[in-house]
């Protein structure tokens, strides 16, 4: 029993009615392409016609929905069982729970590909790498090249994996990826393929996959026509949010999906694209349309729900400068008279004083910590925030930056982990080793050699007479290996194994034990919540919880807590009220955005995506002081710094701009002093350390 015109479609507009209905009742309803500018309904639109889709019948196994976080998947999921138990009542829950394919590209990637493990020659018990633990292998290749040593300014570790990863990525010739985003590199090219060689053959060896892996092998598995023929017949309908941000990887996995389109919905704003940098590239949305025969269907929306009139105003106007552009200006029936804020401070200092000022007068009038968000080009940003909301009791979660798990001894328990599911992961196995006090890299690749000969590499390291000055952690460790691969004790018992045996070296290692001895309790309520070690471990590497307010970094996630995020990572979301840091020329756009035109331009986006987050208030932050933190080699320094250019004086109407804290004498002679060097963020990322 269906309903002619279920309520749910009385909310929407007659555009975003459109794209959920396209196709209502056909089997294989054509390609649609839903693009609009930000805050329009997009992902609401989304959600509206997955939950139609399964109202009319379809089966939500069967759907596949990416999106551009696990967070913003599960988010998704909420929204369709609340829309469809209109129609459905309570037996909603049961079949959006069948809702199991909705993730990341990168989380479904991984799932495909285990399930199809033996069919593609991979080994079923593969380890994913995470970008550090991809940096440490490139390393490691490297120095087994003799790269590193004999060639003193070769590329950095990380240089090599972004030019790889690019490569891989853009689908591009190393040479046109050197010559257009790494000319500084070009000489190298020999040496660079060499690298990449080398390091894609120690991958398979050791049975571990890159996050760029878990795209290739599915566009490798969609490219052999029985496999992908497989693949395909899983999916019905497959939706895709925030298109504009995908890559050509990405693009191909699709249209080998979906051939002729149907069944494929996409949507995205390329006003919002703003991941070039990861070979994202805004053609996909551009050229979505005509990949097909007959075209897509287009459905563009132009009402703004999200925002007042003059946030949109001046959002409208920042992206209107931008010299490529194509969807329309947004309209919003959101009256206000509170334009956006443009704050003028003295320096970061005082920006966290006037951040947490206001986020504290907004909680007394009644405004949520939830409903406010502090937005930032770059993670290091936010240290002198971080400290002031620390001396005011103030929690936070911080999204997008430094990970829970990217603390040192998080990443030791969970290397053990990975080594044990995998013996043959040399990066794993490397941390390992080394816990031991008196185990270096010359043992520990000794021992890893050692392993590797045999058929059982767990087997091969009992072997192993105890190295000279291994000492007595040794034998434990040898034991815990065994019982780990072993599985016996099931999961997450496992982990209260690795535990014990690593404590007393933690102890041993790190001063502030205790208090990392806290974060790995908290790592073991997290890993109740996983099936198994290698779901714990997969869906950990791919999306890790995100770091707190907590110095310990715990999760504080059931009480009301204020969110600190990169714009990078807020997109697709909102609040009443934002706050944007730093907006000044060298941030945003930053020193390094300011290259050519087309980086320039993305720059810009980033600003129009930070504000078009806010519903009610805008705050732009402009400290006339600004601490850069660049590269190592070139030290840091303060700037004295400009507003963006993307806000000209032409523009100041849009904004009720202020000097905080107001002028006062003191405030005139206190301009004066040298300013005082501290280098806060380095401190906050030696919190992590
Ligand atoms: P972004 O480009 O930032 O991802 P979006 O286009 O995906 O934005 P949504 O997040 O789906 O936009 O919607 C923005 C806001 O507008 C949400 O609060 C949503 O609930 C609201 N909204 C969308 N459509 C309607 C509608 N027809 N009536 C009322 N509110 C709506
Ligand atoms: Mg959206």
């Amino acid at each position: 029993f269906v309903l002619a015109s279920p309520t749910y479609l009385d909310a929407l507009n007659p555009e975003q009615r459109r794209a959920v209905v396209h196709g209502t009742g056909e089997a294989a309803p054509g390609p649609l392409l839903v693009i609009a500018g930000a805050g329009s309904g997009k992902t609401n639109t989304l959600a509206h016609r997955v939950a139609h889709l399964i109202v009319n019948g379809a089966d939500p196994r069967r759907i596949l929905l990416m999106t551009f976080s696990r967070r913003a998947a599960s988010e998704m999921s909420r929204r369709v069982e609340r829309i469809a138990a209109q129609v459905l009542g309570t037996s909603a829950g049961a079949v959006t729970d069948a809702l199991a394919w909705a993730g990341t590209f990168h989380g479904i990637g991984a799932r495909l590909l285990r399930e199809h493990a033996t069919q593609i020659g991979l080994d079923t018990a593969f380890t994913i790498h995470d970008r550090e633990d991809s940096a440490d292998l490139m390393n490691l290749v490297r120095h087994e090249l003799g790269f590193s040593e004999a060639k003193s300014r070769f590329p950095t570790k990380g240089t090599c994996l972004s030019i790889y990863s690019r490569v891989v990525n853009a689908q591009d010739d190393l040479d046109a990826v050197l010559k257009t985003t790494f000319p500084w590199c070009a000489m190298w090219s020999k040496e660079l393929r060499a690298l990449f060689s080398g390091y894609v053959a120690a991958k398979q060896s050791q049975n571990v996959l890159d996050y760029d892996d878990l795209l290739l092998y599915w566009a490798g598995m969609m490219a052999e026509s029985a496999m992908a023929a497989e693949v395909a017949a899983r999916f019905d309908h497959v939706l895709v949010d925030e298109y504009q941000d995908t890559n050509k990887l990405q693009s191909s996995i699709l249209l080998a999906l979906k051939p002729q389109g149907h069944g494929l919905t996409v949507v995205g704003d390329d006003a919002q694209s703003i991941y070039s940098f990861r070979a994202a590239t805004v053609r996909n949305i551009l050229d979505f349309p005509s990949a097909f025969s007959p075209a897509a269907d287009i459905v563009t929306l132009d009402r703004n729900y999200r925002s007042t009139q003059p946030i949109l105003g001046a959002a409208n106007a920042v992206i209107e400068q931008a010299s490529e552009r194509f969807t329309k200006n947004l309209w919003t029936e959101r009256q206000s008279d509170a334009k956006p804020l443009l704050v003028t401070v003295r320096d970061e200092a005082d920006q966290a004083r006037y951040v947490v000022h206001k986020v504290l007068e907004a909680r007394e009038s009644g405004m949520a910590l939830k409903s406010q968000a502090v937005l930032f080009r770059t993670s290091s940003h936010s240290g002198p925030l971080e400290i002031e909301l620390t001396r005011q009791n103030i929690p936070f979660v911080k999204f997008g930056g430094l990970k829970f798990l990217d603390a040192a001894h998080i990443k030791d328990l969970l290397s053990i982990l990975r080594w044990s599911e995998n013996p043959r992961d040399r990066v794993a196995g490397f941390r390992v080793l080394q816990l031991l006090p008196g185990v270096g890299p010359g043992t520990a690749g000794k021992v890893l050699d050692a392993m590797a000969t045999g058929p059982d590499p767990i087997w091969a390291l009992g072997e192993i007479p105890t190295p000279p000055r291994a000492g007595e952690g040794w034998a434990g460790m040898v034991e815990l290996m065994r019982r780990l691969a072993k599985e016996e004790a099931g999961w997450p018992a496992e982990l209260g194994y690795a535990r014990l045996w690593y404590e007393p070296l933690l102890e041993q290692a790190f001063d502030d034990a205790m208090v990392r001895v806290q974060d790995i309790v908290q790592l073991e309520q997290i890993a109740g919540g996983y099936p198994s070690r290698e779901r714990f471990l997969t869906e950990l590497t791919l999306d890790p919880p995100d770091a707190t307010s907590d110095q310990s970094g715990v999760p504080l996630l059931d009480e009301d807590y204020l969110i600190l995020s990169t714009i990078h990572s807020a997109k697709g979301q909102e609040w009443k009220s934002v706050h944007v840091l730093n907006v000044v020329d060298g941030c945003i756009p930053s020193d390094l955005g300011t290259g050519s035109t087309h980086e320039l331009e993305e720059e810009r986006r980033l600003l129009y995506v930070a504000m078009t987050r806010a519903r009610d208030d805008l705050n732009l932050i402009v400290p006339q002081r600004f601490f850069v933190t660049q590269q190592a080699k070139h030290g840091d320094r303060h700037l004295y710094a400009q507003r963006t250019r993307f806000i000209p004086r032409a523009m100041t109407d849009l904004f009720e701009d202020i000097l905080w804290p107001p002028v006062t004498p003191a405030h005139i002679e206190g301009l004066s002093p040298a300013p005082v060097r501290m280098d806060i963020s380095a401190q906050m990322r030696g919190m992590w350390k």
